[in-house]
């Protein structure tokens, strides 16, 4: 017989070495890893009776749940492929997602029907809809795997869509090898011990959610308590109550919390370890965190590396707060600058990668999987800058960077800039044509509630920190800047915006 040494057999596995420990935590509830892999087996059985079977999609929908991973094992289990969801998208978007993969079930919980009868017709490859509130029924009646199918390590487990930041999302075919290798790699960096009391904060459509800690809390051994809904007071009432241990979470949520009028009597003592990464952190927001003694570090990657790339070595955050830190244990990375190999010598170059938690390629999307490899690497279309002690800096992607006059200016060093202005909230620059510069910056900026800015002040502040290259040559006030669910600017919309109300087609000197 064929081996499996599959994701959805970790439960099992872990159940050999740890049977009475909590896996799951969901309300009143505590699921032990006997539990888990006794529901999962007896989940898949069900699946499988509906004729689900290797390489079959399984897409989920919903908040961060016990049934979302009881839904993954499940899937995995079967060597059937996960595909996470986004419920803040349009109900037209996640049809063409259901589409596009050609998912055969859908498992949905029920904050997501008003968003699913938005969604309607679903295609016709849809064959099974589970609610959430079925499942308890399901896993009771379910017949239970005989053994479970043979599954490679390279096979796909997940169809993950990446945040749309730059362009249309596309969906990475992780493979059960990919997670794997990402889950060694993150423990090489972070202490996460077998008593770990984790939140899933992070929304599990996103790579951050399930590969920063959760899986790597699960191989250990650790629970995990999934959080439908990110709520900053909530949550540090909830580390207090239940002796978080860890969690996993994008640089808005650490403001969030950090900003919240219950962040300075929150006792975080139980707190071990804090990891984060998605975005680029504000300097104060680091620096509120570690002040308070806690383990944090910040980790960068991409959902086509499952998601880890690099990460910050816990003792030297406090001396390199917005630092990214080093590649992770299996990563190898190279630059490239001008389009040719080149040293990472303190000037930013193109990051490219390879390890065997690199995805193979995009779903359904053969142009854009062999464009972005090289050689065998990865290009991850993002800047980075190493410094001589060998730390890496994100500076900014490729697609962001604005050439104005010749000069590369980075929007990220401007935001960052401007960032330290107390009246302003949240700032996006991006470039805007013109026909003198090539481009030019265009900085939109969301002031704080009740702050008083105005254009000149800003402007003095830019001119007094910036070369004079740099400075947008228009400054926009906001009332809101279009994000995505964790918090990223959309830059494509802001970028359309900017070119269709500032682009100077006069040539104005
Ligand atoms: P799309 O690929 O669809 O345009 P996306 O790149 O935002 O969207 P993700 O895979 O979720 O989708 O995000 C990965 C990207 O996030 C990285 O390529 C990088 O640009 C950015 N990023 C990740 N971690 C960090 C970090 N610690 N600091 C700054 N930027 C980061
Ligand atoms: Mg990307």
């Amino acid at each position: 017989t064929r081996a499996n040494f599959g994701l959805g057999t970790w439960p099992a596995r872990r159940a050999r070495i740890t049977p009475e420990r909590t896996a799951l935590v969901e309300g009143g509830r505590a699921l032990t890893y006997r539990d888990l892999a006794d529901r999962t087996a007896r989940l898949a059985g069900h699946l499988a009776a509906h004729g689900v079977g290797p390489g079959d999609r399984v897409a989920y929908l919903g908040v961060n749940a016990a049934a979302t991973f009881e839904t993954f094992f499940a899937t995995w289990l079967l060597g059937a492929v996960a595909v996470p969801l986004n419920f803040r998208l349009s109900g037209p978007e996640i049809r063409s997602m259901l589409d596009d993969s050609g998912a055969a079930v859908l498992v949905h919980s029920p904050d997501a029907d008003a968003l699913l009868d938005s969604a309607a017709p679903l295609p016709d490859s849809l064959r099974l809809r589970i609610p959430v509130a079925d499942i308890d029924a399901a896993v009771a009646a379910g017949p239970g795997l005989a053994g479970p199918p043979p599954v490679d390590l390279d096979d796909p487990a997940v169809l993950l869509y990446t945040s749309g930041t730059t362009g249309r999302p596309k969906a990475a075919v992780l493979s059960h090898g990919n997670l794997t290798w990402n889950t060694v790699n993150q423990l090489a960096h972070i202490d996460i011990r077998p008593d770990e009391r984790a939140l899933c904060i992070s929304p599990l459509f996103h790579a951050t959610g399930l590969g920063q800690i959760t899986l790597p809390v699960f191989f250990k051994g650790g629970s995990v308590e999934p959080v439908a809904k990110f709520d900053a007071g909530a949550i540090l009432g909830r580390i207090e109550e239940a002796r978080i241990t860890s969690f996993s979470a994008v640089p808005t949520m650490l403001q969030m919390m950090c900003e919240h009028p219950r962040w300075a009597e929150a006792d975080l003592g139980s707190l071990t370890g804090v990891v984060y990464g998605g975005s680029p952190v504000r300097e104060r927001v680091a620096r509120a965190w570690l002040d308070r003694g806690v383990r944090l570090q910040q980790g960068y990657g991409m959902t086509e590396a499952s998601p880890g790339v690099y990460m910050a070595p816990a003792a030297g955050a406090a001396d390199h707060p917005v630092a990214v830190g080093v590649p992770h244990f299996f990563t190898d990375v190279a630059m490239l600058r001008d389009g040719r190999p080149a040293e990472p010598e303190g000037i930013p170059g193109e990051l490219l990668v390879r390890g065997p938690h690199v995805f193979s390629g995009y779903w359904n999307r053969p142009e854009e999987s062999a464009a972005s490899f090289v050689d065998g690497w990865f290009r991850t279309g993002d800047l980075l800058t190493v410094a001589a002690d060998g730390w890496a800096s994100v500076t900014d992607r490729v697609k962001d960077m604005i050439i104005s006059g010749g000069e590369n200016v980075y929007p990220a060093e401007v935001e960052a800039v401007l960032l330290q202005l107390d009246g302003i909230a949240n700032a996006a620059v991006v470039g805007v044509p013109d026909p003198r510069w090539g481009e030019v910056g265009a900085a939109y900026l969301q002031p704080r509630e009740g702050a008083v800015l105005d254009e000149a002040a800003v402007r003095a502040h830019l001119a007094a920190n910036l070369a004079r290259f740099k400075i947008p040559k228009y400054v926009v006030f906001v009332t809101e800047l279009p994000a995505n669910a964790t918090g990223k600017i959309r830059r494509v919309e802001l970028r359309a915006r900017a070119a269709a109300e500032l682009a100077d087609v006069e040539g104005t000197p």
